[in-house]
């Protein structure tokens, strides 16, 4: 027999935050990648739809119906079907379930998504708010993860690696060909757009390598025991700030005031030649402006694993571009955020915000992103 119909009286008195009985029958939604073999042979790949985050089991024996698909886009997916009943919704950033402000109007049962991971823009968060749909993510889960990939992006772009490495698949061996741009990354200027748990974990890791300056643009500055550990200094301004790095790494939220922050206008005021890698999110970054400036050499090359539209179409320009000597290009797919250590840590997170859920225990509280009716993270943009 189900426990809530064992005490109903406590169901009835306690049925907001704190009650102590567990819901049941609810219907969980999960929209994932497709692992394919990949994911038969590993099961730790638990970020796919046949690995299921892990939960299938327990939530079976909780007693919940718990959907998983990767279909996501158009009226007919299994996404946009079953969204309009499910209350909650478990999405991950490497292959969005973007929930629009129309959808968010159909979910009529919807009460909780869950981001497993890190970056719910693919979520309305606005119309969350209005709607009072908590919007949470595994906070921490793979900030390390990013900020080891940020740092192999810098080295690679830096070093012209992969132009050195095309050439020795290739059977080729020109030195002087790969080493005519490739540069130490000792003093260089290198600079953060956003200086949060990715950001500062990339400043950190960055200082043993000796560069001449590490600057920050952020809107909530650095508690000062962070910024005095990684000697890094502020710029207010962010024309300025791009005016003075030989590298940039963008490490914000996207939200409506970082779409597009990266543009035509502000790679004029980059230094010529400048490397900018971006794992944050790809629409931060115009995509057309960043590959005219990859081919003109203004900028000396891109990296990342974020992108405009997940999946990449196969002519996205961003595959393909190349600076004016056929280097200059370190993207890869979204999957900086999803090493198997990472996948562990946002499948276990993703379980505890269940847990609580059911339970009616608060969060944590760096989990929220939107809590009821407002929003509890400042990240997102700057709101009074
Ligand atoms: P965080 O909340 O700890 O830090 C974000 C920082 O960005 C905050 O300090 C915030 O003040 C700052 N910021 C926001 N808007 C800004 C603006 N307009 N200008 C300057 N600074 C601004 O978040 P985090 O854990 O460091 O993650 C950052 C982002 O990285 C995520 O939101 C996500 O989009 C992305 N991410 C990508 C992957 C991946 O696999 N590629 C994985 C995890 C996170």
């Amino acid at each position: 027999m189900l426990r809530s119909a064992v005490r109903p009286m406590v169901a009835a008195s306690r049925k907001s935050l704190f009650s102590t009985t567990a819901k049941r029958d609810m219907k969980i939604l999960a929209i994932l990648y497709d692992g394919g073999k990949a994911a038969d042979q590993e099961p730790r790949l638990l970020g796919t739809t046949e690995n299921k985050l892990g939960l299938a089991e327990w939530l079976k024996s909780q007693g919940h119906e718990y959907i998983v698909s990767s279909d996501k886009e158009g009226p007919n997916s299994v996404f946009q079907k079953e969204i309009k009943d499910a209350e909650v919704l478990i999405t991950t950033p490497f292959h969005p379930g973007y929930l629009t402000k129309d959808l968010i109007e159909s979910a009529k049962n919807l009460k909780l998504c869950v981001t497993a991971g890190v970056g719910s823009d693919h979520i309305d968060l606005n119309a969350a708010v209005e709607k009072n749909i908590q919007v949470l993510e595994v906070t921490g889960s793979n900030v390390t993860s990013v900020a080891e990939h940020v740092v192999m992006s810098i080295l690679l772009l830096v070093r012209n690696f992969v132009p050195a490495h095309e050439m020795i698949e290739r059977g080729d061996w020109k030195v002087s060909e790969v080493a005519r741009n490739a540069f130490d990354l000792e003093g260089k200027v290198v600079g953060t757009i956003g200086a949060g748990r990715i950001g500062f974990r990339v400043l950190q890791r960055l200082l043993p390598f000796g560069p001449k300056e590490l600057l920050y643009y952020d809107y909530n500055p650095l508690p000062d025991h962070a910024a005095k550990e990684v000697n890094a200094r502020r710029v207010e301004d962010l024309k300025e700030f791009v005016s003075q790095c030989d590298i940039v790494t963008v490490n914000t939220p996207l939200h409506e005031g970082t779409r597009g922050l990266v543009n035509a206008d502000l790679l004029k005021h980059f230094k010529k030649g400048a490397w900018l890698v971006n794992t944050a999110r790809g629409a931060i970054c115009d995509k057309d402006a960043i590959a005219a400036a990859v081919k003109s050499g203004q900028l000396n090359g891109y990296a990342g694993d974020v992108w405009n539209v997940q999946p990449a179409p196969k002519d996205h320009v961003w595959r393909t571009m190349k600076n004016p000597l056929g280097g200059g290009n370190g993207m890869v797919p979204h999957y900086s955020g999803t090493t198997l250590d990472a996948q562990q840590r946002y499948a276990n997170g993703t379980r505890t915000i269940l847990e609580n859920y059911f339970a009616g225990k608060p969060q944590e509280p760096a989990n929220i992103i939107v809590g009821l009716g407002k929003y509890e993270s400042t990240a997102y943009g700057q709101r009074k």
